[in-house]
């Protein structure tokens, strides 16, 4: 049967890691060190007669994909992913941040990667089935949660160049800590200037592994400059600022007002970017998505008018800017403070999260 199953079957498994093990664990979890004890996955299959259907959802014990040596996903890249996180509010309850944004964000890269769309009901279910079954893993600390990393593979053993038949579905989690680790410092950024991560045309606007698997060169080459992050330029157009290699940008101005690159399909739609362009216009302040070059960046911080400079995306929340490094160029001073207007919305946004701060827009969803 093809047309789409929703039931969920649950197969529990015996815990991977001792109470014990998992306090150490949780005590200092870092980003995507460890897995929890579970992984839901839904298949995904095209009968004989062209009908597509999700089927056999399940939750399982986490462990290997058994995956033949053919499959697509090995060969060509078919694959997507999302990124979202599950909190403890003090009440024992546990939430997730706009997973509708997720669900439609994963079904956008999903066309764009010629893979099959999935229901949202059945995306919200395969995240409150896991993190029901794993909720010991979530840490408790200020500002960690528990990681949420949807993703969809091509599986079908094919190697012709098309649209694979067979697809899987699964969610895995990861207890998370502060991603840069420790306090709030601004970050040093190194401009790439000999790779891009998208293309007019390409799939810079999807959630897709290749766009990282091409950004890591220039990740390299930012390291190997003394820089934690790269920025990404469209060097075909006044050197428009794009993005970080998964994070997106904002610039904070002495009169207030905020500007972020406007989207154009080279750039990913963070929930976050749009979660913080929502929070500036709840405080009355000026919002603007449009194009930002390196020359207003470098004149703005130079003459005063660009007084903050942060990054933002679902693992490390808000994190400040610091230098810029292009070449032997730098923007920027090195250990300035970190921004009161970034801090402040960093809190905000984090507070609504872990619910202390009220919610008004609804973008809390009860997973437990
Ligand atoms: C995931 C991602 C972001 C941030 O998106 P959020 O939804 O805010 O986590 C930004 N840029 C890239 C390239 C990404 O993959």
């Amino acid at each position: 049967m093809t047309a789409t199953d929703t039931r969920f079957a649950r197969h529990l498994s015996m815990q991977r890691a001792s109470a014990a093990e998992r306090e150490a664990i949780l005590a200092n979890p870092g980003f995507g060190n460890y897995f929890t004890d579970h992984t839901t996955i839904i298949d995904f299959r095209v009968d004989a007669s062209g009908v597509g259907g999700w089927h056999d959802a399940r939750l399982e014990p986490y462990g290997p994909i058994a995956l033949d040596p053919a499959a697509a996903v090995l060969h060509y890249g078919q694959e997507i992913f999302e990124g979202m996180k599950a909190y403890r509010h003090a009440d024992g309850s546990i939430w997730t941040f706009r997973a509708d944004a997720n669900a439609a964000r994963l079904n956008r890269s999903a066309v764009r990667l010629a893979l099959p769309q999935l229901p949202e009901e059945l995306f919200l279910e395969s995240l409150s089935q896991l993190v029901a079954a794993d909720q010991d893993w979530i840490p408790s600390g200020d500002g960690e949660s528990l990681y949420l990393r949807p993703f969809m593979i091509a599986t079908e053993a094919f190697l012709g160049v098309r649209p694979a038949r067979e697809v899987s579905y699964r969610v895995i989690a990861s207890p998370a800590g502060n991603y840069f680790g420790g306090e709030v410092k601004p970050v040093d950024i190194w401009v790439s200037r000999n790779y891009a991560r998208a293309g007019r045309g390409g799939t810079g606007a999807a959630k897709a592994g290749g766009n990282y698997a091409s950004s890591l060169a220039a990740q390299l080459e930012a390291e190997a400059h003394g820089c934690k992050q790269v920025l990404f330029l469209d060097q075909f157009n006044d050197n428009a600022v794009e993005e970080l290699g998964g994070m997106n940008v904002f610039f904070v101005f002495r009169d207030g007002s905020i500007v972020t690159p406007a989207l154009s399909g080279t750039i990913l739609e963070g929930v976050t970017r749009s979660s913080v362009i929502q929070l500036g216009r709840d405080r009355g302040l000026q919002v603007s998505e449009r194009k930002i070059t390196l020359d207003e960046w470098r004149d703005g911080v130079a003459g005063g008018e660009i007084t903050e400079v942060f990054a933002c995306g679902t693992a490390a929340v808000i994190t400040p800017i610091g230098q810029l490094r292009d070449g032997d160029e730098f923007i920027g001073m090195a250990d300035a403070a970190a921004g009161e207007v970034t801090m402040s919305i960093r809190r905000q946004l984090l507070g609504i999260q872990t619910g202390t701060v009220e919610d008004t827009h609804g973008w809390l969803t009860r997973l437990v």
